[in-house]
């Protein structure tokens, strides 16, 4: 379709669409059912019977699977049919476990989904990009990704880059004239967006006209970001030591299997033994496990707002020692109010709360009437005049729609009774020089009834100050001399130590001819008029979360396009900054050799009036210096400082498409104690996984050692096959999972933060396995040993008490893996899932010993109390036995 060729009238005719006020949700939705989702088409998950296969496809199970039929044909049917059960069952469980870290990927997949801006119903409304159908109309501006082809009808300034489409990385100037010519290659279409470039400039409107596979990104049916599913370090690190495991394992194995036949035990016995025991020790679930674990504390972050982009960050997350966080929004509530004004050398103050434009003008204890006040009126208009910002009464309650600064200058504007429409009878738009982070300015380019234009300015008083060559006073012009200045200054002062954020307005008049190719045309010679200073209050939470950091070891640096003394007093409040050296500007890094910026980042807690460039350069400062850096920002230039940080977050409500995909982490709800809870829960993931692998190798290890024991010392079997098996299905794997879910330690956040580099089995871990394993081993040695001396004629009985006391000694030893200190450490009710995982695997370890059918099944016997106490004080001996040392050294 010839869409660049028609006009708007057309294009609307065309897609039965209204540019005023968009699609009705109904006929969106009718749109979508009889369209479809625009979507490009996905590769597909592999079906639930390839995953089901998979998990048989192991080695030993295929083994396992090979010695039960041979079982079976010698006639062992009720072993042989067991043993296949248990298989199938491991099986299911692994397929669920499989699936279920699917799903939940693929859950996160779905939040971090792009959204668009559609005029639905005749209101901009924030829509999945997924629901866009043709005929909606659409906004976007720089930073934003195009959820569907457009035809644009309003380009301000727009630059789209369209290197998805065309591979040419240059952005490309936009405009919404029609265009002539059928076909034109894609990069000539200048008045059309397409699906997947991104605008790096400006802004703009436009309706859609394709969507999904119907696109021009469709036609090309690559699929653009999806969200990258990488192997975590520890996932990779973890891989790399299981083949040393199975290694072990194996060889440990044969070695009983050996000795075993050495000692004139059965062949076929004995080969079953050690297939069993290999499927059992080998712990080639881990990795499924830890992404199981990994994915569960995902779910947990998303519900504390945290959304995680690449699991590999849940890790990094515990090792951060440094937060760099925007101050605007995240630390602060982004409500701005403006409180103060000042013009002309008076000064006013302003009531009211928050958005309400109910307020009234004080000049020091008297009310006055602001339309009565003509600087202050004139400061107030053109306040208005530069400015996007619309006010909606949500409910009870006021919000802002755009720019929560411009919204404090609307409010303060109406408080005066000044309206946009009552404006607009006076003023016309001509040309925009919209807001940037490195300009720290606007510009409006206006006419007036005379046809007078001007150059109307907002932005940092200290840069508009520079810009200004005179000022406003008494409703003449002067030339802005060093006396004004330094009034202009003092009261600048004294506003921003107030930690106000302010904004000074200035203008310009222009010329009928003067063409104004930049900003920067427009931004010089100004007159300045006055400042607003309005509150913007911290988040009440944000104190306490920067305190918790601290005590966790992990620096709070606050990072702002702000005013040195706004900055500065904000600090204050929040306990981040009590010394002024701490307190960097700009100005004082832009003269810095990298050297100095490093040695500089080591006591740095605010950094003031900085453009997003200079974060890269603080990201890489507190890098050299072996930070891992967690840095925040929401804008396109705040990209390249989100991805070279460790731990890069974007905000989910005010960040822009370019820093979300940059990220590795989204904020919700923008908030900074949502990144201190994120930190709080990547540390605990990392524990819980040190937890289980702990367990796992510990239990692995005792069942390993028991068989062997006994082979080196001539003894009968402690265990038999089906037994093995049991005990690594129920006994390892209920308690296992349990112990992902355990709540952290509640020093968890007093600690240092972890060193990126350590080891899976740093801090005594390896030492804990190998000597609990052993003592695990031992026990259930001794404990047969016992039975077997009275019980010399009965086997079955002795093995079933090594079964008995292998399992219980097994579910003690899991409340120990809970504490990095002493099982004496923690109640041991604090984990409810725990304790439902113990007591089931206990009373089926119960039936097994006690209905007559599995005794049978799994050759056991039902033992008297006595043996019981045997078993029982035995199985507590791996746990307690070390237990002591933690009392000891406490009581040091
Ligand atoms: P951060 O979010 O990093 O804490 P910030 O929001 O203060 O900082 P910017 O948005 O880059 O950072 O703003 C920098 C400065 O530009 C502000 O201190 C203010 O003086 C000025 N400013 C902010 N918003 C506007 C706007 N809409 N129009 C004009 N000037 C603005």
């Amino acid at each position: 379709m010839n869409f660049h060729e028609l006009k708007r009238e057309e294009v609307e005719t065309k897609l039965q669409t209204s540019i005023q006020r968009g699609l009705t949700t109904e006929e969106a939705e009718r749109r979508k059912r009889q369209y479809g989702k625009n979507e490009l088409t996905e590769e597909k998950l592999p079906s639930a019977w390839v995953v089901f296969i998979r998990q048989f496809k192991d080695f030993m199970v295929l083994v396992l699977i090979a010695a039960t039929v041979i079982s079976a044909l010698m006639g062992e049917y009720i072993d042989s049919a067991a043993i296949f059960a248990i298989i199938i069952i491991n099986g299911v469980l692994g397929f669920l476990q499989e699936r279920r870290a699917e799903k939940s990927l693929q859950a996160l997949k779905e939040l971090s989904a792009p959204q668009s801006l559609a005029l639905r119903d005749g209101e901009w409304k924030k829509i999945q990009s997924a629901d866009i159908v043709a005929g909606d109309v659409l906004k976007f501006s720089a930073g934003d990704r195009i959820g569907a082809d457009i035809r644009l009808l309003e380009a301000i300034n727009l630059e789209i880059e369209e290197s998805a489409m065309t591979g040419e990385s240059v952005p490309v100037e936009k405009h919404a004239s029609p265009l002539k010519g059928e076909n034109p290659a894609l990069a000539d279409m200048k008045n059309m967006a397409f699906m997947g470039t991104l605008a790096t400039r400006g802004s703009g409107i436009g309706v859609v006209t394709a969507t999904g596979m119907k696109t021009a990104m469709g036609n090309i049916a690559s699929m653009l970001q999806t969200a990258q599913r990488s192997e975590t370090p520890l996932q990779r690190r973890l891989e790399q030591l299981g083949k040393i495991l199975i290694g072990a394992a194996l060889f440990l194995t044969v070695l009983v299997v050996v000795i075993g036949i050495i000692q004139g035990h059965e062949l076929y016995t004995m080969l079953l033994t050690g297939v069993s025991l290999a499927v059992a020790a080998i712990p080639e679930g881990l990795p499924a496990i830890v992404t199981v674990a990994l994915s569960l504390g995902v779910q947990r972050m998303i519900r504390q707002k945290a959304i995680v982009r690449q699991l590999a960050a849940v890790e990094t997350l515990g090792c951060t020692t440094v937060i760099c966080s925007d101050k605007t929004g995240t630390m602060t509530q982004n409500q701005m109010t403006v409180t103060d004004a000042w013009s002309s050398g008076k000064h006013w103050k302003i009531s009211g709360k928050g958005y309400e434009p109910k307020g009234k003008f004080f000049e020091g204890t008297k009310e006055v009437s602001p339309s009565e006040e003509k600087s202050l009126y004139q400061l107030l208009t053109f306040g208005l005049l530069c400015n996007h910002a619309e006010l909606k009464k949500k409910e009870k309650e006021f919000v802002i729609q755009g720019d929560p600064t411009e919204g404090a200058l609307l409010t303060a504007a109406l408080k005066a009774g000044l309206g946009r429409e009552q404006l607009s009878k006076t003023f016309t738009v001509e040309q925009e020089f919209p807001f940037d982070s490195k300009r720290k300015m606007m510009t409006m380019i206006v006419k007036d009834a005379q046809g007078q234009r001007f150059a109307v300015t907002k932005g940092a008083p200290d840069v508009l100050m520079g810009k200004s060559d005179y000022i406003l006073w008494e409703e003449k012009r002067q030339v802005f001399s060093k006396l004004y200045r330094k009034e202009t200054e003092e009261m600048l002062q004294t506003l921003a130590g107030r930690a106000l954020r302010v904004i000074a307005v200035a203008y310009k008049p222009l010329r009928a001819t003067d063409t104004l190719q930049d900003a920067e045309q427009a931004e010089s010679g100004m007159t300045l008029i006055g400042m607003q200073g309005m509150i913007d209050p911290p988040r009440p939470e944000v104190k306490q979360a920067i305190a918790e950091c601290k005590q966790a070891g992990i620096r709070t640096i606050m990072i702002t396009g702000d005013h040195k003394e706004t900055a500065a007093a904000i600090a204050g409040d929040l306990g981040l900054a009590h010394r002024q050296s701490d307190i960097l500007d700009g100005q004082a890094l832009s003269g810095m050799t990298e050297k100095e910026m490093e040695s500089a980042a080591e006591h740095t807690a605010v950094y003031a009036r900085v453009s997003p460039e200079d974060k890269l350069k603080i990201v890489k400062a507190l890098q050299k210096k072996g930070h891992i850096v967690a840095m925040t920002g929401d804008g396109v230039n705040d990209a390249p400082a989100i991805k070279a940080a460790d731990i890069g977050i974007a905000m989910g409500i005010t960040g822009t498409d370019v820093a979300k995909e940059a990220s590795s982490l989204v904020l919700a709800n923008d908030h900074f104690a949502t990144i201190k809870a994120a930190v709080e829960e990547g540390r605990n993931i990392y524990e819980n996984i040190r937890k289980f692998i702990r367990y796992l190798l510990a239990s692995n290890v005792g069942e390993i050692l028991v068989m062997l024991f006994a082979m080196v010392l001539g003894m009968p079997l402690p265990l038999v096959p089906i037994q093995i098996l049991w005990v690594n299905l129920v006994t390892d794997g209920l308690p296992a999972l349990a112990l992902g879910l355990d709540k952290p330690e509640e020093d968890v956040m007093k600690r240092p933060p972890r060193h990126p580099k350590e080891g899976v089995f740093a801090r005594g871990l390896a030492w804990k396995i190998i000597s609990r394993g052993f003592l695990i081993g031992a026990a259930t040695l001794i404990a047969f040993i016992i039975a077997y001396q009275q019980h010399a004629d009965n086997l079955v009985y002795a093995q079933t008490v090594a079964f008995a006391t292998l399992v219980t000694a097994q579910l003690i030893h899991v409340f120990d893996c809970r504490s990095e200190k002493s099982v004496l450490a923690r109640n041991p009710f604090g984990n409810m899932y725990l304790i439902a995982a113990v007591v089931s695997s206990f009373l089926l370890m119960v039936a097994v010993i006690y209905i007559p059918q599995l005794q049978t099944i799994f050759h056991t016997t039902a033992l008297a109390p006595r043996e019981w106490l045997l078993v029982f004080g035995i199985g507590a001996i791996p746990t307690f036995l070390l237990a002591g040392s933690f009392f000891a050294r406490k009581r040091k």
